[in-house]
């Protein structure tokens, strides 16, 4: 069933033409364009240190790589949410590296921390990194993953801030937390240049070990920045609600599928990327009061009516990138989502399963069942948060919850 007219989708940073006009212009001085980003990156997370990568992916695998040639030879182990996105197995692969899944509490998307204990204690040694991650931009506790990580030898923790970009936790900025941290600059994230990724760390020996990795790395290649210019054009017009529709209706363009795939390439960004986020400071505030107006919006809601057979996580407002709902019933949550697909609410399932179900995965690794990241993947239903939702769709929206 093909749907045509105005379609949300369920997570967009906009690209404008200005912004393709201020991509060409970094194409005149690449070097000085991806310059000026990093050191305004750097003045405004207060990090000392900042890479600019072609995605979330490539960053998190530079910087795996880079504290996994800092530690020992035994720590070789990853420990991640269950319920995350698959590009994160698919780095700790990449950089040749064991996927260690832990459950997550489902009424923080945080880890489950008596799990965590028993995973960190029962592989004193192997483990290299925890990946503190602010699921949709719910706060990770951070602070208290630390507090469980202080051993011999030490284990770096990463923080996975790919859709927390602009978000803090009790003022301290998200992305900073960590040894290290990074942010995605992918399309359904905060702001995008098409697809980039960040990584801030104030660890000069951390640093020192990324920026070995990093000059490993080759230039960009005209024909790449070619693609991506075509790219940011596409995703000028078409993510659009007026005309999501049809980039939705490809299905070779695979929109809303989630692959696991360790098999992409680690680039520096490329000038042209740089200029795009020439305007990334007053995006992301722009971006984030919408997002937050829109996240309290749905909160009072749920507050006001509880309605039947759903749960939400009932926090203060955040800066989310979505909005979770879980819905229990399974005839409920199929109406929901084909009502939504029909109507082009932007409504969306989050992850097809958790990460220890991942089929490529399964067959490597002797993974333990992570029953509440499994329950979450399958139960959850996240609705738009975007600048795009207008009040007349999430009046929409909140019919069909209530139904
Ligand atoms: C999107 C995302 C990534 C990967 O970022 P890409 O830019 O898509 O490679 C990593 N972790 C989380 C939690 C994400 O949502």
């Amino acid at each position: 069933m093909m749907r045509i007219g105005r379609t949300l989708p369920p997570a967009a940073a906009p690209i404008y033409l200005r912004d393709i006009f201020s991509g060409i212009k970094g194409l005149v001085n690449s070097k000085k364009a991806v310059l000026k980003i990093t050191s305004e990156l750097k003045d405004h997370f207060q990090s000392s240190h900042c890479f600019m990568l072609s995605s979330g992916k490539a960053a998190l695998t530079l910087t795996l790589k880079a504290v996994s040639a800092m530690a020992g030879n035994e720590q070789i182990e990853v420990v991640i949410p269950a319920f995350t996105c698959y590009s994160v197995p698919a780095a700790v692969i990449k950089a040749g590296l064991k996927v260690r899944v832990c459950d997550i509490d489902p009424h923080t998307l945080d880890f489950d921390f008596e799990h965590l204990e028993q995973i960190l204690s029962e592989n004193k040694g192997r483990i290299l990194a925890v990946l503190s991650t602010h699921m949709f931009g719910y706060p990770s506790d951070v602070d208290r993953i630390r507090g469980l990580m202080k051993s011999k030898p030490r284990i770096y923790l990463i923080e996975d801030a790919a859709q927390a970009m602009g978000a803090s936790i009790n003022s301290r900025k998200c992305g900073t937390l960590g040894d290290v941290g990074f942010f995605s600059l992918g399309r359904g994230k905060s702001i995008s240049c098409v697809e980039g990724g960040i990584i801030l760390t104030r660890d000069p020996q951390i640093a020192k070990a990324i920026d070995t990795e990093y000059h490993h790395l080759s230039e960009p290649e005209a024909a790449e920045t070619v693609k991506l210019m075509i790219y940011s054009a596409i995703l000028w017009i078409f993510m659009r609600p007026l005309f999501f529709w049809f980039p939705k209706s490809l299905p070779f363009l695979k929109l809303g599928e989630t692959v696991f795939d360790p098999d992409f390439e680690i680039r520096k960004i490329c000038g042209f990327q740089a200029g795009l986020l020439t305007n990334w400071k007053n995006k992301l505030l722009q971006v984030s009061q919408d997002r937050k107006k829109n996240v309290m919006l749905w909160q009072r809601f749920f507050e006001k009516y509880h309605p039947d057979n759903l749960s939400w996580i009932n926090g203060n407002e955040d800066l989310l990138i979505r909005f979770p709902v879980w819905v229990k019933d399974d005839g409920k949550r199929e109406q929901l989502l084909l009502a939504g697909e029909t109507q082009g609410l932007g409504i969306s399932r989050s992850y097809p399963d958790s990460i220890n179900h991942i089929p490529e995965l399964e067959k490597l690794i002797d993974f333990p069942e992570c029953v509440k990241a499994s329950e979450t993947a399958y139960q959850l239903v996240t609705l738009p948060v975007h600048s795009f939702v207008l009040q007349k769709e999430r009046h929409k929206i909140q019919e069909l919850l209530l139904n």
